[in-house]
């Protein structure tokens, strides 16, 4: 990666951010484009910044002071940084955060892209042209084979959606199976009054909110067989804490035949959950494509230019210590029920 006189910067806000994989990925789509666009090379470099939130409207002056391009956002503050934007998009005002922010003669724009990160692995799924990457398969003959005997209804007007959890992520998820078309949108938490504060704050997007039912975890007996699209937006399962996952053997046993198990976190691949599913002979999906997919596509925003997806996949998967193969040997051993 060259670094000029010229070169203009991109970054990842959050506190703590050390976390965060974007710098890695977007550092090598970046190089990548640099030695393979000809005319068309961006001249960027992207950086972690860790901001407190008091300090939230002070980094973003110092930002516009050095002509910073573009940034993502990560906890906390997806929602604190909307009142000091020019300009929202109406999905991230639907979803009620921002990830994506860029900046032009008209000032700061923000977008969410995590909604179009969490679709890309299920419009690939309805497309019936699963590639390996999206649940670690090496061979497109046997996950197009998966495809066919495993995967959620194409058309999805009649499918339900469970979300566990009821978080930022979750909210993203919510907006997602509205653009998917789902009939109905079921998100699970554990406190009443979050669950309540949830529900309400969809009454801007009636369209939403008539699909949308959120309940406690006691209900999931009566849920899970009726769900064909399950989604973990909880931290259960995640690195370290990897022997944890937000449903007993018994209650997977419990989804409806044919059910697509989608766990937004991407470290461990696969997490219990997904283990748990795909023994139980459910189609698993786990959050690295998410994660690829939303990078891609603020990278896009601020280049004008497609991004190297299968160079910031692969990125990832090398930095996490994982072949393309090696995962899809645990989560494609389903069998079809
Ligand atoms: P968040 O805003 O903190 O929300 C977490 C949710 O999980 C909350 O509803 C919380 O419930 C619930 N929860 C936490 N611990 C729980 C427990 N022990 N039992 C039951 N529920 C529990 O976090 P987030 O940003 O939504 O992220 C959620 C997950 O998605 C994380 O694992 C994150 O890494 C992942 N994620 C992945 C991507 C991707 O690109 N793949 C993107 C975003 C997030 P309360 O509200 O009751 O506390």
């Amino acid at each position: 990666m060259v670094i000029k006189g010229t070169t203009r910067l991109l970054g990842v806000i959050g506190h703590p951010v050390e976390h965060s994989f974007s710098p890695l990925m977007h550092n090598a789509a970046i190089a990548h484009l640099q030695q393979n666009s000809g005319s068309h090379q961006p001249d960027y470099a992207y950086l972690p910044f860790p901001i407190r939130p008091e300090k939230l409207k002070e980094a973003i002056a110092g930002f516009e002071a050095i002509d910073l391009h573009g940034f993502n956002i990560t906890i906390p503050h997806k929602q604190a940084i909307i009142p000091l934007l020019d300009d929202v998009s109406e999905v991230a005002k639907a979803i009620g955060a921002v990830n994506t922010v860029w900046r032009d003669k008209d000032g700061w724009h923000g977008t969410n892209t995590d909604a179009y990160g969490f679709l890309a692995p299920l419009k690939a799924l309805s497309d019936a042209s699963l590639t390996g990457s999206l649940i670690g398969a090496h061979t497109s003959a046997l996950a197009g084979s998966l495809t066919a005997s495993l995967a959620g209804p194409k058309d999805w007007s009649n499918a339900r959606a469970l979300i566990l959890g009821n978080g930022g992520a979750a909210r993203a998820v919510v907006a997602a199976c509205q653009q998917l078309g789902c009939a109905r949108i079921s998100v699970v938490g554990r406190s009443p009054d979050k669950l309540a504060y949830f529900a309400e704050s969809w009454a801007h997007a009636p369209h939403i909110a008539s699909r949308l039912k959120v309940m406690t975890w006691d209900e999931l007996p009566t849920q899970l067989p009726k769900t064909d699209l399950i989604v973990n937006a909880t931290p259960l399962g995640m690195h370290p804490k990897t022997d944890v996952s937000p449903l007993s053997e018994a209650e997977i046993e419990m989804l409806k035949p044919g059910a697509i198990a989608y766990d937004l976190i991407y470290t461990p691949r696969p997490t219990k959950f997904l283990q748990q599913a795909t023994t139980a002979g459910f189609l698993a999906i786990d959050g690295l494509e998410m994660l690829v997919q939303q990078g891609a596509a603020a990278l896009e925003i601020w280049l004008a230019q497609p991004a190297p997806v299968d160079i910031m996949r692969q990125t990832l998967l090398d930095y996490l210590g994982q072949s393309r193969g090696q995962s899809s040997k645990k989560l494609l051993q389903a069998k079809p029920r």
